[in-house]
């Protein structure tokens, strides 16, 4: 059965196995079998998102959780600094403000990545309960050293809590939760996890935990202590799970550690390179600043000034789906995701219907 591939930064294409495993039977979300099946996907969430300590799963895209992270973390008098150079930062900083959160907000050029110095001068000011940060832009294509300025964070800062944005870079990439002293890392499942969309994952500290005690408010469905409440007493989330989802969930674990973390992490590295090599090939030039690309989605300058909805299009006609630039770099810039299940054939077999366009 053919259908349109998806190079596009979510969704993204899904296994065959993955997809049946929705038409499991329905269960009751309060019997033995689905606190079984949430008990076996929980551990191996964990060893996916690299931590030791909470993860959570909601009925609900990213963006949900980007309201959990501010809700939970911010008290009042407080602030938190939103860092923003994309799409997704500024989505981020919306949340803040419409929960009523006071959100200090640093603009950083798009195509830029956040850098520690920035995030350094910004708290000085003091008075920041948080610091929000994207850590693969999808609409810029640029990938920050959120390592560097958790490290940053941590030595100068200890009081003020690192939430991340790691939707379309979680299990693509590897991002050390624990190892790093991160607060809250939240992902979808339809980006680089390569499941339908409808799910959301967070890593949540011990210390996120204690913060949102101090907080009134936090609302109710993605109250992280309502969360927790429910699995210290052994049970499975406060509202009804999205069964099917988690269905899919549960097989497309086995399949990532299956492959491995390392090899999976390699995987898209490896399709980066080539989509570099690729741009580079017919003199485009990559938007991201050098050293910062993406290795989940490549952001390409549009430097030749070519008609990109027309190639878009050509590509659609071959059966591939690539992205357009977002907002603002629409026609600028295109984009071509390599994240989930895209292997260095389905790269090539790409690039062959683009060449194909190109040389036109
Ligand atoms: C897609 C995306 C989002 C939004 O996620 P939804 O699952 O659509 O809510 C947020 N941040 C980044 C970096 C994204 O790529």
């Amino acid at each position: 059965m053919s259908h349109p591939r998806l190079f596009i930064p979510g969704p993204t294409e899904i296994a065959p196995e993955v997809l049946h495993a929705q038409t499991r039977p329905m269960v009751g979300h309060r019997s033995k079998a689905f606190a079984a099946l949430f008990y076996h996907i929980l551990p191996r969430l964990k060893q996916v998102l690299l931590t030791q300590q909470h993860v959570y799963i909601t009925a609900s895209s990213g963006t949900g959780l980007q309201e959990a992270a501010v809700r939970n973390a911010v008290r009042p008098g407080r602030s938190v600094l939103n860092m923003v150079a994309g799409a997704f930062a500024d989505r981020w900083n919306k949340v803040a403000v419409s929960n009523g959160k006071d959100a200090v907000r640093v603009d950083i050029e798009w195509g830029r990545p956040i850098r520690p110095e920035d995030v350094d001068a910004a708290l000085a000011a003091g008075g920041f309960d948080a610091i929000t940060i994207v850590h693969n832009e999808t609409s810029t294509g640029v990938m920050s050293d959120v390592g560097a300025v958790a490290r940053l964070v941590r030595e100068r800062y200890p009081d003020t809590l690192i939430l991340v944005d790691a939707v379309s870079s979680a299990s693509g990439v590897r991002i050390p939760f624990d190892e790093w002293g991160l607060d809250m890392l939240l992902t979808s499942s339809q980006k680089a996890f390569a499941l339908p969309p409808g799910l959301a994952f967070a890593a949540v500290s011990h210390r996120l935990l204690e913060r949102a005690r101090e907080v009134p408010h936090r609302g109710w469905y993605f109250d992280l202590l309502t969360l927790e409440k429910y699995l210290a007493a052994g049970k499975t989330t406060p509202a009804t799970p999205a069964i099917s989802l988690l269905n899919a969930l549960d097989v497309q674990l086995d399949r990532i550690l299956a492959e491995g973390l390392e090899a999976r992490w390699a995987r898209h590295e490896a399709c980066m390179t080539m989509t570099h090599a690729w741009a580079r090939k017919h003199d485009f030039e990559l938007f991201p600043e050098p050293g910062y690309e993406s290795r989940t989605v490549t952001c390409v300058a549009n430097t030749r000034g070519i008609d990109v909805p027309d190639m878009i299009a050509f590509a659609r006609e071959q059966g591939f789906v690539i992205g357009n630039g977002y907002g603002n770099l629409k026609n600028q810039t295109f984009r071509i995701a390599h994240m989930g299940e895209h292997s260095p054939d389905d790269m090539n077999a790409l690039f062959d219907a683009l060449d194909a366009f190109l040389v036109r």
